[in-house]
This record gives C-alpha cells, sequence and structure tokens, in this order.
C-alpha cells in the first residue's frame, strides 16, 4: 500500500474551469475517483481512463450511500494501495462531511490531503455579482446551513446574533427551509425589507437568480417554482447585483453554439463567444493533414527565388508552407526576393509570426478581393506561387493566368474528415438543442454534410440558427439546401462573433 493515499478535493462551485491546479493533479494520478452529484462530471476527464470512478450521489440531503458507507469505500480502496480522489462539490470542509471522512481516515491509519475548493457561496457571490462584504455595508458575513434545528428544541444557530448585526448572512441547503428561516430571521430583529437572492446552480450555464425581501422572497420562490441546489445570500449588499452583475447579462448567456471549424482552430473563436456568455461545443469537422506527396511544393519552395510573388490565403497555409520550408533546412531569407500578399489579417499576422511582413493584404478578405487587387497590376510574364489546400477554389490560378501570370498551386495541406464527431456536439445536434451552428468555410458545412449525410442534416439544424462567416461559406450552406441567418459584412471571426452577438441580442 505504497501509494495509498486519499485525497479530498474540493471541485468547486460548478464552473469546471473553477476547481484548483492542485485539483488537477490530483486527478490525474488517481485510481479511483469518488465524486458527488454536486461535482462537475467534467472534471472527471482530468482522471485517467484507466481510473474508476464511483458515484457516491447525495441528492438534496436525501443520502444515496449513506456517510458511513462512502468512508469505509474510501479505506478500503486505499488498503488496496489505490490513489483515491474524494471528488466534493464546492469545499471539502463547508458543509461537505469532509470532517468526518478525514476522521475516519485517521482512524484507520490511511494518510489524506485535503485539496479547498471554492465554495458555493464564494462562487454564488462572484458569479450573481454580489460582493459579500462592502466597506459600506458590511464587515462580516456568516456561512449557515439552512437544514438544522427542524426538530431540535433548541437551535444550535444563535439566530440573535445573525439577525440583529447587519452582517451578511448565506444560507447553504436552505431552499426548502426558506419561508421558516425568513421568519425566524424577522422575529429575532432582522428587517423585513432586508434584500434577499437566491442563486440556484451557481457558475453554472443554468444559473438563475431570485431577488427579493426577507418578507417576500419565500413567496416569489414559490411562485417562481424555484429549486435546490440554491444558495440563499441576505443583507444589504445584495442591492449591489443591480450594477456589478456581469455574468448572466452578457449578451450570450444562456446561448449554447457549435463551433465547426478545424480543431487547431476552434480555440480562439471558442473563446470570443465564451467571453461573452455563450456555451461553446466544440465541433471540428475537418482535419488537416499533410499533402499526399510534397514533391511539388518542395519543387517550389527551392525555386523560391524565381518567384514575383507568395499568395498564401489562410493561418494554415501560412502554418504548413513555412513548416515545410524549415524542414528543408530554409528559413524566411529564402522569400527575399519575392512579395507577400496575404488574403486577410489573421493570415498576415500568421506570417509576421514567422517574421515576414506581407506586401499585400486585399480590403476584401477574399479571393475575389485577391483578383480585384491583382488587376491592377502588370501580371504579365510574372511568376507567382499559390501553395494552397487540396479543396481550393480555382479562382485565384484562373484568373491570375488570365491577366497573363504564370500560376504555380502545389497542395501545402489537405483538409479532410475528422473519425468522428465529439459525443457532446453529437448530443446537442441529435437533440436541436444547440441556439446556434457557426460555419467558417464551405469545407465545415460541406464536411458536417459527408458525416452526418445531407438528409440528417437539415433535420438536425431545423430550427437553429445558422451563421456563416462570409459568401462563400453562405452559398454553400444553400447549395445543402441550408438557411443563413447570419453573415457579417467583413469576413472576420470578430465581425462574426459581432453579427451572432447583434443576432441574440
Ligand atoms: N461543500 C459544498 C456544500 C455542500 S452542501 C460547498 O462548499 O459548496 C450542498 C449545498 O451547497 C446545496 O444545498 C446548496 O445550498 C449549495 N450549493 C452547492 N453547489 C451549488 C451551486 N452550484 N449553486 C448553488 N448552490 C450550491
Amino acid at each position: 500500500m505504497n501509494n495509498a493515499i486519499v485525497y479530498l478535493v474540493g471541485a468547486g462551485p460548478g464552473d469546471p474551469a473553477l476547481i484548483t491546479l492542485r485539483g488537477v493533479e490530483c486527478l490525474q494520478r488517481a485510481d479511483v475517483v469518488v465524486y458527488d452529484y454536486l461535482a462537475n462530471e467534467q472534471l472527471l476527464n482530468h482522471a485517467p481512463e484507466s481510473a474508476e470512478r464511483i458515484y457516491a450521489g447525495k441528492i438534496g440531503g436525501r443520502h444515496n450511500q449513506d456517510q458511513e458507507e462512502i468512508s469505509r469505500l474510501l479505506i478500503e480502496k486505499a488498503q488496496q494501495g489505490k490513489v483515491v480522489v474524494r471528488l466534493k462539490g464546492g469545499d471539502p470542509f463547508v458543509f461537505g462531511r469532509g470532517g468526518e471522512e478525514c476522521e475516519a481516515l485517521h482512524e484507520a491509519g490511511i494518510p489524506f490531503e485535503v485539496v479547498p475548493g471554492v465554495t458555493a457561496a464564494i462562487g454564488a457571490a462572484a458569479y450573481a455579482g454580489i460582493p459579500l462584504t462592502h466597506r459600506d455595508f458590511t464587515a462580516s458575513v456568516a456561512f449557515v446551513t439552512g437544514q438544522e434545528g427542524k426538530d431540535k428544541d433548541e437551535s444550535a444557530i444563535d439566530w440573535d446574533r445573525l439577525s440583529l448585526g447587519g452582517g451578511t448572512v448565506v444560507f447553504y441547503m436552505g431552499v426548502t427551509t426558506l419561508r421558516r428561516n425568513m421568519q425566524r430571521m424577522i422575529q429575532h430583529g432582522r428587517s423585513a425589507d432586508t434584500p434577499v437572492a437566491l442563486v440556484r446552480w451557481a457558475t453554472t450555464v443554468c444559473q438563475q437568480v431570485l431577488t427579493g425581501t426577507i418578507a417576500d422572497i419565500a413567496d416569489r420562490a414559490e411562485a417562481a417554482g424555484f429549486k435546490p441546489p440554491a444558495i440563499t445570500i441576505v443583507g444589504e449588499v445584495v442591492t449591489l447585483r443591480e450594477k456589478l452583475r456581469w455574468y448572466d447579462s452578457r449578451p450570450l448567456c444562456g446561448r449554447k453554439i457549435i463551433v465547426t471549424r478545424a480543431a487547431e482552430q476552434a480555440g480562439e473563436f471558442a473563446t470570443k463567444l465564451a467571453t461573452r456568455g455563450a456555451t461553446v461545443l466544440e465541433c471540428p469537422t475537418i482535419r488537416l493533414v499533410e499533402p499526399e506527396s510534397w514533391q511539388l511544393l518542395d519543387i517550389a519552395i527551392r525555386e523560391l527565388p524565381g518567384y514575383d510573388w507568395l499568395i498564401l490565403t489562410s493561418v494554415n497555409a501560412v502554418r504548413f508552407f513555412f513548416n515545410r520550408l524549415v524542414a528543408l533546412g530554409l528559413d524566411a531569407r529564402a522569400l527575399a526576393g519575392c512579395k507577400i500578399c496575404a488574403v486577410g489579417p489573421k493570415t498576415a499576422d500568421a506570417f509576421r509570426g514567422f517574421g515576414v511582413r506581407p506586401d499585400l493584404v486585399p480590403s476584401d478578405y477574399k479571393a475575389e478581393g485577391i483578383v480585384d487587387e491583382f488587376s491592377r497590376l502588370d501580371l504579365k510574364g510574372a511568376k507567382i506561387l499559390f501553395p494552397k489546400a487540396d479543396k481550393a477554389r480555382e479562382i485565384i490560378p484562373c484568373e491570375l493566368k488570365r491577366m497573363g501570370a504564370h500560376v504555380d498551386g502545389p497542395v501545402a495541406y489537405r483538409n479532410i474528415l475528422p473519425d468522428r464527431l465529439p459525443p457532446e456536439a453529437l448530443f446537442a445536434l441529435e437533440k436541436r438543442s444547440a441556439d446556434c451552428i457557426t460555419f467558417t468555410s464551405s469545407s465545415t458545412v460541406q464536411n458536417l454534410a459527408a458525416m452526418l449525410g445531407e438528409e440528417l442534416l437539415l433535420d438536425m439544424l431545423k430550427g437553429v440558427t445558422v451563421a456563416s462567416i462570409g459568401p462563400i461559406t453562405s452559398k454553400s450552406c444553400r447549395e445543402l439546401g441550408l438557411r443563413v441567418d447570419i453573415e457579417p459584412e467583413i469576413y472576420t471571426l470578430d465581425a462574426l462573433t459581432a453579427a451572432i452577438e447583434a443576432h441574440f441580442s
């Protein structure tokens, strides 16, 4: 039992990003994870696939598996020499029975470590925009169980002190007992018009906030059918929410958006949408891979000094081109005699990342924009290198040849179908639970159609808002029978994000 240890890890209040680094480290090391109802299941993805996952659900105070049984399980697994993570919602030592579990481990002589977590009160306060203390309102805060004292004659809670001071009071587990607890506060001297907020499923996309006063919050909660789990915050600080709410006032809050870009590229767009409050499901429909043969590109790269222009029309093209250049033992100096054209600002940035400043970026960020710019130049006899994706449109080589240029278009990368779609995204498509799906190139939509079948795609996207980055992608959507609801005037991710925001607000 050399490795044997039990980590009591606070999972945080709900948002899976609110676990600590130490918590993630423990999960990565786990042989067994015993997790709670309130711990976000996504966190289990941090554990190795081989780790045993045991649900020790406790729902709304009803103990599915009683506490002693859980402690016994932790001891038994540790005695087998395993690294055990006990993953608990919020913080293990705040109304989490972490104390009892540690006592049992101590009795059994099992080593343990406690990793704190963001407790629900702290998470709820932050995401509802309610500072628990504030110089103008109160200098104290109390965390109180809302379940206590139903059948106890003598309450362990000092209701007088809790009610008479001006301090903020936060109740855990206090939805079903809300009316009784609010009445108690009034009986013990707290003003009936003290503001109250209920925060349900705090820090998650399902977060709901209901506000009122000590006198009317129970009626309001009843009328709204408000259910656990929720945190109840009582105190003048609740009024600050009007000014400070940031989470549920973001323009895309509560919207589920499917992003279909290639996995390598989805992150940037996903972040843009997520910072506006959207829940983003990444659904890569493209895999970028090397060309079947490098031969043509290699010949062109070796002959770079003979070209007048190098044109690249995507960040990926820049990436594959330069990687190949480097693989051939060359660097940016190979481009010394060549003018550079990038299709748009992102592609231009990618060039700059390799130390090369483009000479030309058209104002219309697409192939037609490039053709338009080049039509103003004298291209007779010019040699142009245009390394491209295998499925690129022919417009650039065709038009530039018509202008008298010699154009070489070796394949720099291929765009192929991924093996499968991620289960979460597929589930959202099947359930039609997404609000919006985004397509950022023709391939994204064509590949999705190829993977699902055209009919199924149309069926799954009924009622889902379709956002396309520009006219070429929109045309591909329409060819498949899809209706395009959102298309920005300029073809950038920023503009697409803004257009989605405008559509939903
Ligand atoms: N150890 C946990 C608390 C467990 S007690 C922690 O530190 O947060 C369970 C109670 O926590 C619930 O009844 C509810 O009052 C509160 N709670 C936990 N997660 C919550 C969430 N995401 N939103 C609102 N309340 C939550």
